[in-house]
């Protein structure tokens, strides 16, 4: 007979060394269908809580080896560094959420990447095994590439959030673009391939940002659902107020740069835990957008539409930015 390794305590194997074998195959037995109901349920409860849009096929697709059948329906999973993006389609509308049929949501990060939090951070969503989108800046990517890249091969997404953090709204279009164009350079320098996803410095947006973002084949991407942890709140603040907000398809703002995020760091395993437990998916904004059935509706933004600026965020965002706050 060969060796046997099934998981078993070591109080249990003298249930072997009696040699009492037809017990222990009962048991056996026993534990592999109560570990088969077990997913039968799982499964069934992730089909009560997805979206009619979602086949046996495609759960299959996404959740299950099966190396001699190409899947016609794709859900893909989330980017690995051998995958690149492909058929992610290019936005002309900024994207505050994604499907509100669909039990996911993305944690994105703005304003690394950081010495001393980034990494951090990044422990944090391996020991929960989440994928995340990190908005980062393009002169912090030049100083940090090694951290941009980490976060990259841990199958994160590495999207722009400019060059230098200016109020984009501010400037010309020719100096928009160039904030653009050299952050995703800059990531292209550092991991290979340039970014799809852009995000304004403090959601601060008009037409003419969108415009020169989609003209540099980035979709804009902004949330609905922060903590606002940029206005170190306490943990307690930046979590409760990420969990009343959270639904299907919500973007999560939060930061690893830009200042002290010490208590970014504390609240992130609670947010994970937290949502995990109310049978959120963490995904990327790319796995995000392959999961859109509809493209955002223009109402949702007729101001921007109409040239109208969309608001700062957060006027103490842009002071801890002006007063360069890391600790
Ligand atoms: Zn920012």
């Amino acid at each position: 007979m060969g060796t046997f390794n099934f998981p078993i305590s070591v109080a249990h194997r003298h249930l072997f060394q009696a040699g009492n074998k037809r017990i222990m195959i009962v048991i056996v037995l026993s534990v592999i269908l109560a570990m088969l109901g077990s997913i039968t349920l799982a499964t069934s409860a992730f089909w009560h809580k997805t979206s009619s849009h979602l086949t046996t096929k495609t759960f299959i697709t996404k959740h299950a080896v099966v190396p001699t059948q190409k899947p016609i329906l794709v859900r893909k999973p989330s980017l690995s560094p051998s995958r690149p993006p492909t058929h992610v389609p290019l936005l002309a509308y900024p994207l505050f959420n994604g499907n509100t049929h669909l039990p996911e949501i993305a944690l994105t990060f703005d304003d690394g990447p950081n010495p001393y939090y980034t990494p951090q951070i990044l422990a944090i969503l391996q020991r929960y095994e989440v994928k995340a989108t990190f908005f980062d800046v393009g002169y912090l990517v030049e100083d940090y590439p090694n951290i941009v890249r980490q976060e990259y091969k841990q199958g994160n997404i590495i999207a722009n959030h400019s060059w230098s953090h200016p109020q984009l709204t501010l400037l010309s279009a020719p100096a928009m673009l160039s904030q653009i164009t050299s952050a995703s350079n800059a990531i292209k320098a550092a991991i290979g391939v340039r970014p799809t996803f852009f995000r304004p410095p403090y959601g601060a947006m008009n037409r003419t940002v969108l415009a020169q973002a989609y003209y540099a084949g980035e979709t804009t991407v902004l949330w609905d659902d922060t903590g606002e942890d940029w206005k170190l709140p306490g943990v307690g603040l930046i979590v409760s107020k990420i969990l009343r907000l959270a639904r299907d398809g919500a973007i999560i703002l939060i930061h690893d740069g830009g200042g002290n995020r010490a208590q970014t760091v504390a609240a992130l395993p609670i947010i994970i835990t937290a949502l995990k437990n109310r049978g959120f998916h963490f995904v990327t904004i790319q796995q995000l957008v392959e999961d859109l059935v509809t493209p955002p509706s223009q109402s949702a933004y007729s101001n921007i539409l109409s040239g109208t600026k969309i608001s700062l965020t957060s006027t103490t965002e842009l002071l801890a930015w002006k007063r360069k706050v890391y600790t």
